[in-house]
């Protein structure tokens, strides 16, 4: 299984479905048994995901493709909780958000009696899908408390912040809003993530090999932080909400 995720410019273009694809083809010896992307676009965030191998997934992209895209998110998923199938598939769409987790969220049952009270249809059997709603739950309520001139970005930092530490388990955990083009919004717990830093572009992934086609540049995500990733720029978090620097590395192996 597999995560990758970019952002670039704010003018929209083809780029981060190039760097999704590349990045999940080179992490294709991990396994999975489906595949999906999310990319952020000015009609907000379209998903595309598919059972099997990535050519099914390139398939339904050509088919359908979508409009250009400021940044996007990846995913080849190792099914824990909800057999192998197109809608158990990652992304998954919980309101404004889109998600991709790899990793396992151990408190998935409480959390969906609590999202199915407020209201919450789920479509899938995922631990994830769960996780997403928990998220997007928190982030309306946030954004409603911030008002109309807040910074959608920054407070969807907030909102992982919070929800990360009501998960119990392992993930990498990726979010793209409609709200905010250019942007990811990231954090993890004993699950790899990387941060690939790029010129006006940056890069998540699972392992280096998601990006490194495109950059060797690479800086680390410790457990519990929270990351944001807007067109170049690069801020971590740790769980008590202080801006960390984190340890950068030149890859140096061959792609
Ligand atoms: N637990 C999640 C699922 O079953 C993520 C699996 C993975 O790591 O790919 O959908």
């Amino acid at each position: 299984c597999g995560i990758v995720g970019h952002t670039g410019p704010l003018t929209a273009s083809d780029r981060s479905l190039t760097v999704l694809l590349d990045g999940l083809s080179r992490l294709e010896y991990r396994g999975y048994d489906s595949a999906g992307v999310a990319l952020v676009t000015a009609d907000g965030v379209s998903v595309t995901k598919a059972a099997g191998k990535l050519e099914h997934l390139r398939a339904e992209l050509d088919a359908a493709p979508p409009a250009p895209a400021t940044a996007g998110i990846g995913h080849t998923r190792w099914a824990t909780h909800g057999g192998p199938s197109t809608v158990n598939a990652h992304p998954h769409r919980a309101g404004r958000l889109a998600v991709v987790h790899n990793g396992i969220i151990e408190n998935f049952r409480p959390l969906r009696a609590e999202v199915e009270a407020a209201g919450r249809t789920l479509l899938s059997s995922t631990d994830t899908e769960v996780a997403a709603h928990v998220l997007d739950l928190d982030y309306a309520r946030r954004l409603e408390a911030a008002g109309a001139g807040a910074d959608p970005a920054v407070v969807l930092v907030e909102s992982m912040r919070a929800v990360a530490a009501r998960l119990e388990g392992s993930f990498a955990l990726l979010a793209v809003t409609d709200l905010a083009p250019g942007t990811i919004v990231a954090a993890r717990r004993s699950s790899p993530l990387v941060i690939g830093l790029g010129d006006g572009e940056s890069f998540l992934g699972s392992d280096v090999a998601a990006f490194v086609s495109a950059t060797r540049r690479a800086a680390e995500v410790d457990d519990d932080q929270v990351v944001l990733l807007r067109g170049g720029e690069v801020t971590v978090w740790d769980a008590e909400g202080t801006v960390v620097e984190p340890r950068t590395w030149e890859v140096t192996w061959d792609a």
